[in-house]
This record gives C-alpha cells, structure tokens and sequence, in this order.
C-alpha cells in the first residue's frame, strides 16, 4: 500500500505554515497537523509582533536568508493584500564596545545595508558616551496577518490541514507511519517544525534544545510621542542586565508601549503545563529598564504576557536533515527567540530539502554537524 501523503508537516505554526505554503506550489499531497490553529498564545509567536531587521549582530550569514525573507514578505503581502510589515526603523543604543553595537556595524558594512550613526536617542537618559545607529530598512511584522496571510494564500486542493497532534511516528519500508489522535497515517517524508514540542518529538536524538518562558511588558501611555510613525523599533544593550527591545504603539494592533529584555529565562520542564504568572524578578527587570532611561514611564500600568523560546546550544536555527534520514526527513527548530523575520524562508528551505534534497539558500552554519552529530 503505498504512503497516503507524499509529505507530513509536524508543526503548523510560524514555520510550519509557510513550509505547507511553498509545498502547495509543487503539487505535493500533504498533511499538516496541529493541534491548535495558529496564530495562538501557546508556543513561540504570542505577543502580537516580531521585529525584522538586517544588520545581523548575532551572525552575518543570516543576512543573505534576510535579503530573502525581505523579498518573500513583500510578495506574500502584495498577494494577500493586508500590511504585514511596517517599516518603522531600527534605533540600537549602547557603548561603543558593546557586541550588539560591534555587530551590527560589522555586518552593514560586509553586507552594505544602510545605519546611521549619530541620530537623536528615543529616551531620556542615556549616558552621554553610549552611541545611538538607526537602520532604515528595520521594523516589525504583524504576526496575527503573516500567519492568516500563509494559510488563505496557501492552495488547499492537496494540502489536508488537521488539528491534532502527533503522538508518534516510525519509518516504515515506504516511509513513515504517523499517528495522532489515534488515528493512523502515512507519509513519504516528513518536516517537524513543531517549536517548543520538537525536543519532546525528536527525543531519540540529542538536539540540545532548552526551552524558556519569556515575559513582554506592555506599558500604558497616551503620549503620541510613542506612536508608529513618530516612534521607532528599538534595541537598547544594558551593560548588566543585557538586551532590552521594543515597539511603537499601534492601536489597531494593541495599544501599549510594548517591551521586553532578551534573556534566556528559567528552563522549562515542558511546553504545556508552565507557570503563566509573571514573578516579581520578572516585572523588575521592566521597572529597572522604566526607571534608569525612561522615568517619565516608570510610574505607567503594565500588563504582562508570556511566550516560549526555543535556544538551540549555541543560539543559531537547526535547519537540516534529521541524522540517519537524509533527503527523508527535515527539521526546523532551536530558532532562540530571533527566527520570526525568517519564517517564509526557513519554509522555502525546508520544502527545497524535501523535493531536490538540498537548496541553494546557505544554511551550511545551520546544519547540525556543527555539533559534531
Ligand atoms: C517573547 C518573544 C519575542 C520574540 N521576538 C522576535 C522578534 O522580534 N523577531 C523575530 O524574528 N523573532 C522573534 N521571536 C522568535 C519567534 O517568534 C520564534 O522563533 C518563532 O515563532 C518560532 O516558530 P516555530 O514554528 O518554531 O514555533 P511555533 O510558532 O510555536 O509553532 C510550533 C507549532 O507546533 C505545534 N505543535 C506542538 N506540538 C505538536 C504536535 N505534537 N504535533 C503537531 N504540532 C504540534 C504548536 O501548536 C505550534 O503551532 C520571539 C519569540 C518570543 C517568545
């Protein structure tokens, strides 16, 4: 009997939408599963918006992926029809010798993508020896019409979208057999893009991957100084406490000055039963950022929300073949808290492995044989 799907997407949420889009276009039978309908709260893109940007500080090879996504999202938002991106600008602030700063002014320059030094600080303190570089090309994408955006344009004639979840999977002489909510499938080849589940799924194989719970603030304001338009996206890199990010306001998205520190966070027993209550040492982490750059916001109503990062051992993307099963079965996961901006990509590379056994993206840094699997 041969595989009822030529393919099995495990995983239909920031990367697994995308991958099951570019699989629509070569004709492919295949089965997503997932046993929540994306966009929701439960992994790794709650909190409504995603910062996109080129001046790559964590490693300038993602910017060749980046000139990619850029060009995707413009597509997949002509196509569709609604804003997903919002160019509002990049302001990064921090000392001269911060890697934060170092970096993006390495990667601008090996990659001759725009950053202006020198331009006004967005806060009121910060110290008169920290430098302040704004990258034009740099904002965020709104997650709720990126994800609604992959689906409807996805073609739906072979693509069966399930919302279960797997339970367990085993090669078969043909492929693989699937199952999910008790019931039985089978496919040729499969993609787990499954977020924080991966490591639970894959749990034969030593991925490394640790996963954290991540707080974002979102700070009460009616000053139109903090407004899309009027306001940047922002990265600020304190010397102690690490990096702080965040957003304009934009009402029609939720209104709030939103932000957050990049931390990696308490490791986590499993993705489905944490704690949702924000800690104190959380909420002072907001505070101390509020009150040591901008105590005009420190006495504001907060409201907090939890999401999920996934880091991989040294903080880059896994995007490979699973070992033993090259050509069959390909994995998308350990994005540590930065794979958002590359989601209609990492889906194109995913289906390029699938179908030619390799793809012409550069994703060599990617692959796990940098860790000696
Ligand atoms: C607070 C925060 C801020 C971030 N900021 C940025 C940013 O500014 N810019 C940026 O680029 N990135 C950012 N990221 C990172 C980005 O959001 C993630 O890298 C990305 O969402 C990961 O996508 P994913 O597909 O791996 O996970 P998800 O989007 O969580 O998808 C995984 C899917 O797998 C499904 N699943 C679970 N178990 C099973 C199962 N057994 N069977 C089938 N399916 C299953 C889940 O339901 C889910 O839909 C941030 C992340 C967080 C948490």
């Amino acid at each position: 009997m041969s595989p009822q799907y030529d393919l099995a997407i495990i995983g239909g949420g920031t990367m697994g939408l995308p991958a099951a889009y570019h699989a629509a276009k070569t004709g492919l039978r295949v089965l997503l599963l997932d046993p929540n309908e994306s966009p929701h709260i439960y992994g790794s893109h709650a909190g409504r918006t995603r910062i996109i940007r080129k001046s790559y500080y964590e490693h300038s090879d993602y910017v060749p992926l980046l000139e990619d996504a850029y060009q995707q999202w413009s597509q997949i938002e002509g196509s569709y029809g609604t804003k997903i991106y919002h160019e509002t600008g990049l302001t990064y602030i921090g000392s001269p010798s911060s890697e934060v700063i170092q970096g993006i002014r390495e990667a601008s320059e090996k990659y001759r993508i725009p950053l202006f030094n020198g331009v006004d600080t967005i806060f009121e303190q910060i110290p008169d020896e920290w430098q302040t570089w704004y990258e034009p090309e740099a904002g965020y994408l709104d997650v709720q019409h990126a994800l609604t955006a992959f689906k409807n344009l996805t073609n739906r004639e072979k693509i069966e979208f399930k919302q279960e979840s797997l339970e367990s999977w085993e090669p078969i002489t043909d492929g693989f057999k699937l199952i999910a909510n008790q019931t039985t499938y089978r496919a040729e080849k499969v993609v787990f893009c499954a977020g924080s589940w991966t490591q639970r799924l894959l749990s034969a194989y030593s991925l490394g991957l640790k996963i954290t719970r991540q707080v974002i603030a979102w700070v009460a304001t009616d000053k139109n100084r903090y407004e899309e338009g009027q306001f940047p996206c922002w990265f600020l890199h304190d010397p102690s406490r690490g990096m702080y990010y965040g957003f304009p306001v934009n009402h029609k998205i939720r209104s709030g000055l939103k932000l957050a520190l990049h931390m990696p966070g308490l490791p986590l027993a499993s993705p489905d039963h944490y704690d949702k209550e924000v800690l104190e040492v959380e909420k002072e982490a907001i505070h101390y950022f509020l009150n040591r750059y901008q105590p005009a916001l420190s006495n504001a109503k907060i409201d907090y929300e939890t999401c999920l990062y996934t880091y991989s051992p040294d903080d880059h993307f896994i995007v490979d073949f699973l070992p033993g099963y090259e050509s069959k079965v390909a994995i998308a996961c350990g994005f540590s808290g930065h794979g958002f901006k590359f989601a209609p990509t990492i889906g194109k590379i995913l289906i390029d492995l699938i179908v030619q056994g390799n793809t012409d993206l550069p994703i060599d840094f990617l692959r796990l044989r940098r860790f000696n699997h």
